[in-house]
């Protein structure tokens, strides 16, 4: 069976979704491949995660992957110096061309920094009322519901899986992990199936065991050929929509030429098998990023040391 690997579009600011969308439609389009596109629908407020920089392990991401050259020292602003746009409100065009030229969409956030950092502690009152913001922005945007989620940067907390189901999504996607699964929060098993991203992102890899943005497609493609599949890979309008644009060409490149089906997550959710297994949900780090977040927990918990 042709092996199927999910292109997840995260995108997390203005300048992502003004710049580095319409670059990404106009390379998948090329490519004649498919996509899920997870919008950030409300303000933009990424100068406050400039914040982060007290935190163990952000500086030296900074330094590695060059934050201020990726985003731009506008976008550095906003939230600060700058007031934050609303993202949904100034680039609708953009979103809805993403429908319209054929692609999924749903939901990331709506604001990327404050679900981030504050999540993972919050009640369910705060998580839902972050989630129904999302979920109305994006009606206004395409005149329908949203259908799949994916939370911003990993982070997550219990009451998420249970407002998807209540908020009306099909599935998810807002873990690290290895297969779909139905994730497990205090005993009970979630409705809305978990795809988690399986491969590691770009901005992880660069800098690491002597990665380069002139080597990434390489070492991602012998990522993938060597643990199975199906995969989630994540990426970012902010990077591979941009600066890394190069790289990630070469990597689908390498991927079309094995013969490999990219396709959006829903394509995936459709051939998902009908019972699926069940896994608990953890918070840990994971190498290359910084903080913890969300990730399967593959081991039986009795085995674990
Ligand atoms: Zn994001």
């Amino acid at each position: 069976m042709t092996e199927r690997i999910a292109l997840k579009v995260d995108v997390d600011t203005l300048r992502g979704t003004l710049e580095g969308v319409p670059a990404l439609l106009a390379l998948l389009a090329r490519h004649r491949v498919n996509a899920t596109f997870l919008f950030s629908l409300g303000p933009d407020n990424t100068g406050r995660a400039l914040r982060r920089i007290f935190r163990p392990g952000f500086l030296n991401k900074v330094l590695r992957t060059s934050v201020a050259a990726n985003y731009g020292l506008k976008t550095l602003c906003y939230g600060t110096l700058l007031p934050a746009p609303n993202i949904s409100e100034r680039a609708c065009d953009v979103m809805r061309s993403v429908r319209d030229a054929g692609f999924e969409v749903g939901v990331h956030c709506h604001d990327h920094v404050l679900w981030q950092d504050h999540v993972a502690a919050q009640s369910y009152a705060w998580t839902r009322e972050q989630m129904q913001l999302a979920v109305a922005a994006f009606q206004r945007v395409f005149g329908e519901r949203p259908k799949v989620h994916g939370a911003a940067g990993w982070q997550m907390n219990e009451h998420v899986p249970q407002l998807e189901a209540e908020l009306g999504f099909d599935y998810a996607s807002d873990t690290r992990g290895s297969s779909p699964f139905r994730p497990l929060f205090a005993g009970e098993a979630a409705f809305c199936p978990q795809l988690p991203t399986t491969l590691p992102t770009f901005d992880e890899v660069i800098g690491l065991d002597g990665c380069t943005e002139q080597n990434v497609a390489d070492v991602l493609f012998e990522h993938s050929r060597t643990h199975p599949g199906p995969h989630v890979f994540t990426l970012h309008a902010e990077l591979e929509g941009m600066r890394l644009r190069p790289a990630f060409e070469r990597l689908l490149q390498l991927w079309l030429a094995q013969g490999v089906q990219l396709c959006s997550m829903r394509d995936l959710y459709m051939n998902l098998p009908p019972e699926l297994p069940t896994y608990p949900v953890e918070f840990g780090e994971l190498a290359g990023r910084s903080g913890r977040l969300a990730r399967q927990v593959t081991v039986p918990l009795e085995r674990r040391d």
